[in-house]
C-alpha cells in the first residue's frame, strides 16, 4: 500500500476507525484519523487486523479493466471515428468546419458552436460519423504510443494548388503504421491554380494509389470554402466504414480514450472522452490513466447534458479527481477502491520510471565526467 490516511485505511479494511487509531497508539504512534501514515506502518496495521496486504500488479490492472471478452453475438455496429490529417494550410480546419456547418440542422440547440474537440454528424443517407478535431500529427502519435488507437479512418487533405508536402507524407506514414485506411480529400478545387491530377500523381510516389489512378484508395475533390464535394466525401467515408464492419458491445462497462482534458475553473477537471466500447453512464466509477472518478455529468458535442454515451460517441466527462492526459484510457470499474488502487498504482509506476530514468542520466553524466 501507499501512504494512506488512517480513516481511509480503516474504511478499506472495513474496520472501525477508532480501533485502528487505538492500534496505532499501541504501536507508539499518536495519530488522529485524519492523519496520513506511511506504507510500512499501514502494512503492519493491515496484518495486525488479520487482513492480507494487497499489492496491485500489472496483471491485476489488466484483469480489472479487461474483465469481459465480448462475444460475437453481443457486438453491434458502431459509427466510424474519423481524423482529418494533412499539411498545414491545406484546409483541415476549414473542412471540419464545413462538414459540421453543413450537417447542423438550422435552429438546433447550440447552433454551429462546437463545444468539444469532436463531433458527430448524420449524412443524408443516415450514416452517423464521428469526427475528431484535436489529433494533429503530434497528438495522433502520442495517443498511439499510449496505446489508444482512436481513429478508424484518416481523411488525408491535400490542397490541389500545392500537392504533396512534408506533413502530407508524415500523415501517410502515420496512417500506414496504424493500419488505418485513408481517403484522399483533394481540397481547394475552387482555386484557379488547382491541379488535382498533380496531387494524384504525387501520391503515387508514396505508394498511395487512388481510385482514379486505378488504385483502391478513394479520392474525392472538395472545396471547404464553397462546399463542393462535401457530400461525396461523407459518402466515401460511409462506404469505407461499411467495409470495416466496425462493431462494439454497448452493453458492458465503458472503455474510452481521452481526446483532450483540462482543468476548468468552474467545473474542475474535465476530459473529452471518445467511448470505444460499452456505455458510459452518469454515476459510473472509472479509472483514467493515473486519475479516477465518478461520472457527475456527461455533456455531448452540442453542449447538452446526456445520461449515457455509447460506442464512438465523444463526450465531456465531469467528476474526475485530477486532469488526465490525451491518450489516457478510461475504464469503468465496479468499485471506487479498485479505480483508486489502479490510479495510484499507475502513478507510482510512472514515478518509479521517471526516477529510474533520472538515475540513469546521472550515472551517464558521472561516467562522462570521469
Ligand atoms: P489547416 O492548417 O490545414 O487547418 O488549414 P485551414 O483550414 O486553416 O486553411 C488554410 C487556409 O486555406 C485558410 O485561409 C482557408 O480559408 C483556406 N482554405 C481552406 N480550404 C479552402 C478551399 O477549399 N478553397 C479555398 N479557396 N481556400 C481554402
Ligand atoms: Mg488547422
Amino acid at each position: 500500500p501507499e501512504a494512506i490516511v488512517v480513516s481511509e485505511l480503516a474504511n478499506r479494511m472495513a474496520e472501525r476507525v477508532g480501533d485502528v487509531v487505538k492500534s496505532l497508539m499501541q504501536m507508539g504512534m499518536m495519530v488522529t484519523q485524519n492523519q496520513t501514515i506511511d506504507a510500512d506502518t499501514a502494512e503492519l496495521i493491515i496484518e495486525e487486523f488479520g487482513h492480507t496486504v494487497n499489492r496491485v500488479s500489472d496483471a491485476d490492472v489488466e484483469q480489472v479493466i479487461h474483465e469481459v471478452e465480448d462475444k460475437p453475438e453481443d457486438l453491434q455496429p458502431r459509427p466510424p471515428v474519423i481524423t482529418i490529417m494533412g499539411h498545414v494550410d491545406h484546409g483541415k480546419t476549414s473542412l471540419l468546419d464545413a462538414i459540421r456547418n453543413a450537417k447542423v440542422v438550422a435552429g438546433e440547440a447550440g447552433g454551429i458552436t462546437q463545444h468539444i474537440g469532436a463531433y458527430q454528424v448524420v449524412t443524408d443517407t443516415g450514416a452517423v460519423l464521428s469526427f475528431l478535431d484535436t489529433p494533429g500529427h503530434a497528438a495522433f502519435t502520442s495517443m498511439r504510443s499510449r496505446g489508444a488507437q482512436v481513429t478508424d479512418i484518416v481523411v488525408l487533405v491535400v490542397a490541389a494548388d500545392d500537392a504533396v508536402m512534408p506533413q502530407t507524407v508524415e500523415a501517410i506514414n502515420h496512417a500506414k503504421a496504424a493500419k488505418v485506411p485513408m481517403i484522399v480529400a483533394i481540397n481547394k478545387i475552387d482555386k484557379p491554380g488547382a491541379n488535382p491530377d498533380k496531387v494524384r500523381t504525387d501520391l503515387l510516389q508514396h505508394e498511395v494509389i487512388v481510385e482514379k489512378m486505378s488504385g483502391e484508395v478513394q479520392d474525392v475533390e472538395v472545396s471547404a470554402i464553397n462546399g463542393d464535394g462535401l457530400d461525396d466525401l461523407l459518402e466515401a467515408i460511409a462506404l469505407q466504414s461499411e467495409l470495416l464492419e466496425l462493431k462494439a458491445n454497448p452493453n458492458r462497462a465503458a472503455q474510452g480514450a481521452v481526446i483532450e482534458a483540462q482543468l476548468d475553473v468552474g467545473r474542475g477537471p474535465v476530459a473529452t472522452v471518445l467511448i470505444q466500447n460499452g456505455t458510459l453512464r452518469q454515476g459510473d466509477i472509472f479509472v483514467v490513466g493515473e486519475q479516477y472518478g465518478k461520472v457527475r455529468a456527461l455533456i455531448n458535442d452540442k453542449g447538452e447534458r446526456i445520461k449515457e454515451a455509447g460506442p464512438s460517441v465523444p463526450v465531456e466527462v465531469l467528476g474526475l479527481n485530477g486532469t488526465p492526459e490525451a491518450g489516457d484510457v478510461l475504464n469503468v470499474t465496479s468499485t471506487e477502491a479498485q479505480a483508486r488502487e489502479i490510479a495510484e498504482y499507475r502513478e507510482k509506476a510512472a514515478k518509479d520510471k521517471r526516477a529510474a530514468a533520472g538515475a540513469a542520466t546521472t550515472l551517464e553524466q558521472l561516467m562522462a565526467n570521469a
